[in-house]
Formats: C-alpha cells, sequence, structure tokens
C-alpha cells in the first residue's frame, strides 16, 4: 500500500474491501451508508449531501483498491 492511513477511519477504509463509512453529519441525518462518487473522488451521503474530507491520496488508494 503506497499511502499509509492516518486515521482509524482511513485504516477501516483501505483495509476492508467495499467499506464505505456513514455519514458525517451527526443528528441533522439519520446516518444512512454513505457512496463513494468516483467523479468527487469522496464519499457522499444519498440522504443529505454531505460529502467526506479524506486526503485526495487515500481517496486514489481507495479507489484502487475497489475498482
Ligand atoms: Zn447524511
Amino acid at each position: 500500500m503506497a499511502y499509509k492511513p492516518q486515521t482509524w477511519m482511513q485504516e477501516k477504509i483501505l483495509s476492508e474491501k467495499g467499506y464505505v463509512p456513514y455519514c458525517g453529519n451527526g443528528k441533522y441525518c439519520d446516518m444512512p451508508r454513505t457512496y463513494f462518487d468516483p467523479r468527487r473522488m469522496q464519499f457522499v451521503c444519498p440522504h443529505c449531501g454531505w460529502v467526506s474530507k479524506f486526503p485526495e491520496e487515500c481517496m486514489r488508494e481507495y479507489a484502487e483498491l475497489n475498482k
């Protein structure tokens, strides 16, 4: 793996194939799973539109892992 995960969540998305995090909008959303948007290269919440802010390098690694 080229990218070194810097947080527990980065570690999680890069070690578990197909893993998508929950929405990060906390109490303002009923927290469905996000989906990976290959155009934005981030995770997006289908319910409230929340977009994750993972580092670009991290998401490139994720896309590579899950293609
Ligand atoms: Zn949401």
